[in-house]
């Protein structure tokens, strides 16, 4: 049998008696998710009548991972599994016969008991990569001295930058990375405010190629997040490229040599034949300007100040977004008093594993039984992947459009209306400041494991549903013109997210300064390149964030594919052209693009005139900086370059 020489490195890390008994293995399986692990054994037995047995999850829903099997076929298919591991164990842990496409299609349907459409399947084969290949991952330059030619500047070293950098560095090309801050991580770097945790399930917010064994937490915290980033950049050997507390101030292109001219806040300029601005929508906190002065401590939740003690103090929170909702659980016990200005009530759904920790059997199950942790990432990547975009896409029959937008959205609203009002059944108070009054989904819906509402009904808690008017030295005047005394404010009013790449001066062709360009609507090509713009690629740009679901993780997989197919590109041509070669998107494509882009936008929930305040608006009331696509039609959009809808150039060649 043709086998490669190496061990699949997800068919588990063989194990022994002596390392894991028969009780052990039986206490493990207590912990884990039923469905998964019974795929798992499918791995080991090659038996797929399992497929059409009794045992089998009944159901599908966000976050619960054992398919709502009854506790006694739960049981019985511990049982199983134990006999099967067992034996595999007793035979030294062999590495399992590879799957057939086929019997893969029929394990997916299985697991999440609908039939996965053709279309998705080779995208969640190659996110799941049973093979134990890395699909997205690039070979190396054929030309080593093409690559060498084109040095490449990487803006910000948060999830995506590093992302870049391991791709670049395994193409081949030369880079470096410049980082504002001292260290990894980006947003898990600087978002250090008490309950920061990320609400996208762990298993599935990380990269496809990095083991998954390790988390402690399903939503792991900011400093468990910054050092997996950390860990991923010693490993691959990325932090001798990066240049610390270093900031990029401005970038201009020059057309005669076909390079990006990068200038630092250290005075210096780097020359670069390609720059990727990996900074992020979510970068630049945002701070009203409101009239008045506060004497006391006062910060941004992304610029927490740890010195500042909230014990017994009377704290004012102004804001209570994605942000607020996890500060104020988490210093909610220690503070005198809490005041949380709320303008907007959130939209959430029950999630109760938010705060659970990942038991000792789920992480044993991860790192020793086969594909256990490949089959649980596509457990949690299937329902949040496109089906949240049904939700938001507005029916224009509908009526009444403020309350909800279509049949599907108004199952939501109704979904989640229960599981707020049954949270407060004792506070009926509370009904109208905490169900939101537009449509569900329309703003970043949360995951809710209880602990916001208990917040909400502390006797040293008080929600105001209420902006903010000013400031006074002892307090916050709110937007009724009642004064909360206060000894710290925090500011939890998000980010300037509709100023994408501020306050960088990005000058292309012609000297155009690109957010001059823009104004309040940037767009980009595939939300990565721009007309006019050679060689200069964003992640996570324009038209890229995720509101209906997803990971932003798997977004930044498919889109540094393409950047470094374009790189490849360009060194290809550049090497047969004996010259530095240019590309920029067509300006038909772009605009085809945009006005497709701002047309689905439209019929969106994101864009409903009933959303009176929304980070995902700009001024005046369009949406720019998100996705209104399906996973599955960016993932196959950005996997393979087309060179048609670019305009190529070697330097000099333009008149
Ligand atoms: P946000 O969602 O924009 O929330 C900002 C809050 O400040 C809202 O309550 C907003 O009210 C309020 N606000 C803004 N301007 C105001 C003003 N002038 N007066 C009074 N209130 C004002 O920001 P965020 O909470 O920082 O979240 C931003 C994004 O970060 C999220 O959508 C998410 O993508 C990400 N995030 C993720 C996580 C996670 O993964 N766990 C956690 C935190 C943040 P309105 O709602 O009325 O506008």
């Amino acid at each position: 049998m043709n086998r490669r020489p190496m061990r699949n490195p997800h068919a588990g890390v063989p194990f022994t008696a002596a390392d894991m008994s028969d009780a052990a293995i039986a206490t493990a399986l207590e912990d884990v998710s039923v469905p998964t692990l019974l795929l798992s054994c499918l791995h080991i037995t090659g038996d797929a009548t399992l497929l059409d047995g009794p045992l089998k999850p009944q159901g599908l829903f966000l976050n619960e991972v054992q398919g709502f099997m009854s506790e006694e076929d739960k049981a019985k298919a511990r049982a199983y599994a134990l006999d099967v591991i067992r034996s595999w164990r007793d035979r030294g842990c062999p590495e399992p016969d590879p799957i057939g496409p086929d019997l893969l299609k029929r394990m997916m349907d299985w697991l999440v008991c609908e039939s996965v459409p053709d279309e998705y399947v080779q995208m969640l084969l190659e996110e799941m990569e049973l093979d134990g290949g890395d699909a997205r991952a690039l070979a190396p330059v054929a030309d080593p001295a093409a690559a060498a030619a084109l040095p490449v500047v990487i803006i910000g070293c948060g999830m995506s930058g590093l992302l870049a950098a391991i791709r670049l560095k395994d193409a081949g090309f030369p880079f470096v990375v410049i980082e504002k801050n001292a260290d990894v991580g980006g947003t898990w770097l600087e978002n250090t405010y008490p309950g920061a945790r990320v609400d996208v399930g762990n298993h599935f917010y990380c990269y496809s190629f990095e083991p998954s064994d390790h988390w402690t937490e399903f939503f792991a915290r900011q400093p468990e997040l910054q050092a997996y980033f950390r860990r991923v950049m010693e490993k691959h050997g990325v932090e001798p490229h990066v240049r610390w507390k270093t900031e990029v101030v401005g970038a201009t292109w020059d057309e005669t040599t076909a390079t990006w001219s990068v200038a630092l806040d250290t005075g210096e300029r780097l020359t670069a034949r390609a720059v990727i601005s990996a900074v992020g929508q979510l970068n630049r906190p945002y701070v009203p300007n409101v009239p008045g002065r506060f004497d006391g401590p006062a910060f941004h939740t992304a610029r927490w100040d740890h010195a500042a003690d909230l014990t017994g103090k009377r704290v004012v929170m102004i804001g209570a977004g994605a942000t607020g909702f996890q500060v104020a659980p988490a210093i909610a016990d220690r503070v005198g008093h809490l005041t949380i200005l709320q303008r907007s009530a959130q939209w959430m759904f029950p999630n109760p594993n938010y705060h659970a920790a990942v038991g000792p059997g789920v992480r044993w199950a991860l790192r020793h039984l086969p594909f256990y942790g490949r089959w649980y990432r596509f457990l949690l990547f299937w329902p949040g992947c496109d089906k949240g975009l049904v939700v938001a896409k507005v029916d224009p029959e509908w009526e009444p459009q403020h309350q909800s937008i279509s049949a599907a959205n108004d199952f939501a609203r109704l979904m989640f209306t229960e599981w707020i009002t049954s949270q407060i059944q004792d506070r009926p108070d509370l009904i109208d400041a905490v169900v939101p009054d537009y449509p569900a989904t329309g703003k970043r819906t949360l995951q809710d494991n209880g602990s916001w509402l208990a917040t909400l009904k502390r006797p040293n808690v008080e929600l105001v549903r209420a902006g903010v008017a000013r400031l006074e030295p002892d307090g916050v005047v709110d937007a009724n013109g009642v004064k909360h005394a206060a000894d710290v404010v925090v500011w939890a009013t998000g980010f300037r997210v509709n100023d994408i790449l501020l306050p960088m001066a990005i000058v292309g062709r012609d000297g155009v300064d690109l957010r001059a360009r823009w104004g309040i609507r940037p767009r980009a090509y595939l939300g990565m390149t721009v007309p006019g713009f050679p060689n200069f690629f964003m992640l996570y740009g324009p038209g890229t964030n995720l509101a209906s679901g997803g990971s932003l993780v798997f977004h930044s997989e498919c889109e540094v594919r393409y950047v470094t197919q374009c790189l490849q590109l360009l060194a290809e041509r550049g090497a047969a052209a004996s010259g530095p070669s240019a590309m920029a998107p067509r300006q038909d494509r772009d605009d085809e693009w945009y006005a497709r882009c701002q047309a689905e936008l439209a019929q969106t929930v994101w864009a409903s005139p009933h959303i009176a305040h929304s980070f995902y608006k700009n001024a005046a009331g369009e949406v720019h900086g998100l996705s209104p696509w399906r996973l599955v039609d960016f993932w196959s959009w950005t996997r393979t370059v087309d060179p048609a809808d670019y305009v190529w150039d070697v330097a000099g060649s333009r008149s």
